[in-house]
Formats: C-alpha cells, sequence, structure tokens
C-alpha cells in the first residue's frame, strides 16, 4: 500500500490556493489512487460523495489556507476510516481460571463452566492460514494465554508437517495426525483434548482445497458444527486484488466468519481488493500479516491503519504496543507513557524507546508508527536499520541528564553540545541532528495528540 500511501499524502499535500477548483481536483486524484488500488467503485463512489459533502459543509471560501488543508485531511481521514472500520469488535478470549477447576457455593461442588476459546480458520489454500495461525498463537502466547493448534487440514500433505514445525520452532503444543483421514474427526479430537486440559484458545486450522469446491464448503460446515467455535477467522490473500471480494462473499455463506486477517500486506501490494471485500461482509480486520515470520502480525486498527497510510503516525499504536511488552515494572517506560500522555516526549523517553525497540523484535512494525522512521526504514534494510538504532542509543546514551530530560531546545540554544555528543558517541554531527530533528517530530506528535484528544479531534488518540 506504500504507493497508494504516498498518492494520498501528495495530494492532501498539494493544497496550494485552496480554491473550490483546485480541492476537487485534489479529491478525484484520491480517488483514482484508491480505484487503482483496486478499492470497489461503488465504495469509492460514496467516499468521495461523501468527502464532497462534508466540504461544502465545513469549508468556508474566506478560510485560512491552513485551515482548508487540516480541515480536508480529517474529512479524508475520516472518510477512509469509515471505509476500514466495520464497526464490529471481534470476540476478546479469555483466560481460564486454572487454579481450581470447581467451585464451592453453599456447600455444593459446582463444576467450573468456563470453556476454551476456540478458534476455527478458514480460507483458500496459499492464502496463509497455517502461517497465520501459528503468529496468532504466539502472539497470544506472548500475553499469557495458555494456547494449542489443531491441524484439520488433511488434503494437502504435508499439512500437519508444516503446522508441526511451526508449533515446535514456537514452543506451541500442537494436535494432528499422520494417519487419520478425516477432518472432522481430528478437529473434534484436538479440541476436545485441548479443552479437557484447560487450554485459554485452542486454533483450529483447516484445508483450503479440495477437487470440488462444494467439497470443501461441505467439509468447514460439519467442522464447524461438529466443534462450535468461539471464533471464525477467515484468511484473506491481501494481493489478490478484486478478486477477494468474491472469495469472501462465498466464504460467508459456508462458513459464517466473524474477523478476518489478510496476508501479504507487506510488499508492494494494493490491498484496496481486501479491503472491499471487507466492506462487502461487513466483517472486521483483526490482524494484518506482514511477512513470512512469526512476529510479523500487527493487530488491525482502522484509525492506525489509515493514519500510517497517510503518514500522520500513530502514537496510540505505540503506546499500546510498548504496554503490551510486559515491561510495567520498567520505571523508564511508565514514565515515558505518562509523558506521551500529557503531550510531552523529551529526549530521555525517546532513548527510553529506543532501547525498548532492540528488545521488541521486527523494527519496521514499531518504526512504521513513528512519523518519519518509516521513511528511514523503507529505504534500507532491516539489518542497516538496526545498526541505525544502536548508533541512535549511543548517541543518547553520551547525553548528560540535564540534556535527556529536556525538550531538545537545549541543543539549538548551545549547539556546542551537539559536537560534544557527536565525539563521544563516534557519531557524525549529522546523525546527531537526526536524532533530534526525530525526537521534535515525536515531541510535536505528542502535542497534537493531545490537543486533538481533548478537542475531540482525531479519534484514536489518547485522551
Ligand atoms: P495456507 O495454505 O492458507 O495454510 O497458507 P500458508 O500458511 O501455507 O502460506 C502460504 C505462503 O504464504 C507461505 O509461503 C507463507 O510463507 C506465505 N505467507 C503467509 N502469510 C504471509 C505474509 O503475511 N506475508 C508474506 N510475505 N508471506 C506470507
Ligand atoms: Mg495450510
Amino acid at each position: 500500500l506504500a504507493d497508494l500511501g504516498s498518492r494520498l499524502r501528495t495530494a492532501l499535500g498539494s493544497v496550494d490556493s485552496g480554491s473550490q477548483d483546485e480541492l476537487q481536483s485534489i479529491i478525484k486524484e484520491i480517488c483514482t489512487a484508491l480505484l487503482e488500488s483496486d478499492v470497489n467503485i461503488k465504495l469509492v463512489a460514496k467516499l468521495r460523495d461523501n468527502i464532497k459533502a462534508k466540504l461544502s459543509k465545513n469549508i468556508n471560501d474566506d478560510e485560512s489556507l491552513t485551515n482548508k488543508k487540516k480541515k480536508l485531511q480529517k474529512i479524508v481521514y475520516d472518510e477512509l476510516c469509515s471505509l476500514v472500520d466495520s464497526n464490529e469488535e471481534p470476540p476478546k478470549p479469555k483466560k481460564l481460571n486454572h487454579s481450581s477447576t470447581t467451585k464451592r457455593k453453599n456447600g455444593k461442588k459446582i463444576v467450573s463452566k468456563e470453556s476454551s476459546h476456540v478458534i476455527m480458520f478458514v480460507g483458500l489454500q496459499g492464502a496463509g492460514k497455517t502461517t497465520s495461525c501459528t503468529k496468532l498463537a504466539v502472539y497470544y502466547k506472548k500475553r499469557g494465554y495458555k494456547i494449542g493448534l489443531v491441524c484439520a487440514d488433511t488434503f494437502r500433505a504435508g499439512a500437519f508437517d508444516q503446522l508441526k514445525q511451526n508449533a515446535l520452532k514456537s514452543s506451541i503444543p500442537y494436535y494432528g495426525s499422520y494417519l487419520e483421514t478425516d477432518p472432522v474427526k481430528i478437529a473434534y479430537e484436538g479440541v476436545s483434548k485441548f479443552k479437557q486440559d484447560k487450554f485459554d484458545i485452542i486454533i483450529v486450522d483447516t484445508s483450503g482445497k479440495h477437487k470440488q469446491e462444494q467439497a470443501l464448503f461441505d467439509e468447514m460446515i460439519q467442522i464447524g458444527n461438529m466443534i462450535q467455535p468461539n471464533q471464525t477467522i477467515m484468511v484473506l490473500d491481501g494481493s489478490i486484488g478484486q478478486a477477494a471480494e468474491l472469495q469472501a462473499k462465498a466464504f460467508k455463506e459456508s462458513a459464517n466468519f466473524g474477523s478476518i486477517i489478510l496476508t501479504k500486506m507487506d510488499g508492494h501490494v494494493k490491498g484496496g481488493g481486501a479491503i472491499s471485500a471487507v466492506a462487502a461482509t461487513n466483517t472486521p480486520i483483526v490482524f494484518i500479516g506482514t511477512g513470512e515470520h512469526v512476529g510479523d502480525l500487527e493487530i488491525f486498527k482502522p484509525t492506525s491503519f489509515i493514519s500510517k497510510l497517510l503518514g500522520i503516525g500513530d502514537i496510540q499504536s505505540l503506546i499500546e504496543h510498548v504496554q503490551g511488552l510486559n515491561l510495567q515494572d520498567d520505571e523508564g517506560h511508565k514514565k515515558t507513557i505518562e509523558n506521551i500522555k500529557e503531550g510531552k516526549f523529551t529526549l530521555r523517553d525517546f532513548q527510553t524507546q529506543m532501547n525498548n525497540f532492540m528488545k521488541m523484535g521486527p523494527l519496521t512494525n514499531i518504526a512504521s508508527m513513528i512519523p518519519g522512521m518509516s521513511n528511514i526504514m523503507s529505504q534500507v534494510g532491516e539489518e542497516e536499520t538496526s545498526s541505525k538504532i544502536k548508533n541512535m542509543i549511543y548517541i543518547m546514551d553520551s547525553m548528560t541528564s540535564k540534556e535527556l530530560d529536556s525538550d531538545g531546545y537545549i541543543f539549538t540554544e548551545q549547539p556546542e553540545r551537539i559536537v560534544r555528543v557527536a565525539r563521544g558517541s563516534g557519531c557524525s554531527v549529522v546523525e546527531v541532528e537526526m536524532v533530534l530533528q526525530q525526537q521534535r517530530m515525536m515531541s510535536t506528535m505528542a502535542v497534537n495528540t493531545k490537543n486533538m484528544a481533548g478537542a475531540g479531534g482525531l479519534p484514536g488518540g489518547p485522551g
């Protein structure tokens, strides 16, 4: 979606006179960009009408250029958000009470009614089901859930081996069989076994192919009837363009899935087809797959997704991401979160974050949440980025406490400090300036996010 993003950003940035004609041609360019990314034509038409209506209602001719720009951006942002937002909430799995399986009430023993959260995966072969199963399992495992994987794909040779390898690599319990050919039976046995063992979540991977399409749908229905999933997730290949919509509709009829995982959103996918599929089936995207590795899974939030697309940056996701890292005991970390919420972001906060980033795995994911950072990332690979980030850490390690706790302007006032830090860290003056620039951007964002949250502006801001 990088192309779409850059076209949208260019269009939105090109407000020059703010005249009616100009605004109309910007809207036209936005719509063309969406269409060329495979977003359904009806959706684009609706979006265009909505934007036009809001513009004529909200923008006066005699308004300042800056105001016009801001309003246009906000209107486009809101409309894009509602395009990818189904307004449906996916179910949240609960953790079971592992310490006691029975409770006492009035002296009588009652068996706990708690039951595992069963998730069934559906989708065509090659969509990324098996890969996404493991990604999701690892995601929940990291958050303290007891989770197991069941392979109910008996159609594809090697399906069980693939799931088993993935599961072993990530130390996730798994269930499957080389001999049994009835997927319904395996699914049932696997789910029963994990339920007995009080697993919080059980993920069932299914086949995505049959000799006959109808046979595939029948099989899904049978498995569904047998295991009664709490949640059915359709895995949809984000790179298949317009075809995604038909595919999603067909699956929706047989397996009434309640959530979608969009895969292969890395690389140069257009993604619009998949977005249309979401709108057509009114189903929330819960995660997007952004690579072949087990960590390449991102929570999908309409507002974050669109913020990133438009290059606004995404402080809220950053906060949540960092909050999810079990760093609660880390004082520096707590302080940073407080600061961001207050609209502050010091160099020390930046240092804390950078140190945490190094612990956090795939940097690309995190970097995309920071404005300006995604540009650095897109130009170079993971390895080079990680050495860049290490340099940034060395630079901040060479700062004094006073400097770290400042908002960074101390360096503007006394530029000789920059030279000292460069020397101390073994980095160049330019690199030090880059760090300062980056921190200033974050700090501005923190302020903006706070102001907007307060003014009921952009949704998704902390407040
Ligand atoms: P299944 O047939 O639906 O189970 O699909 P698989 O999980 O076997 O995945 C098919 C191929 O897609 C494999 O080569 C995966 O590595 C690849 N794949 C899955 N998800 C992603 C993703 O998010 N990004 C990329 N680049 N590749 C993916
Ligand atoms: Mg598979």
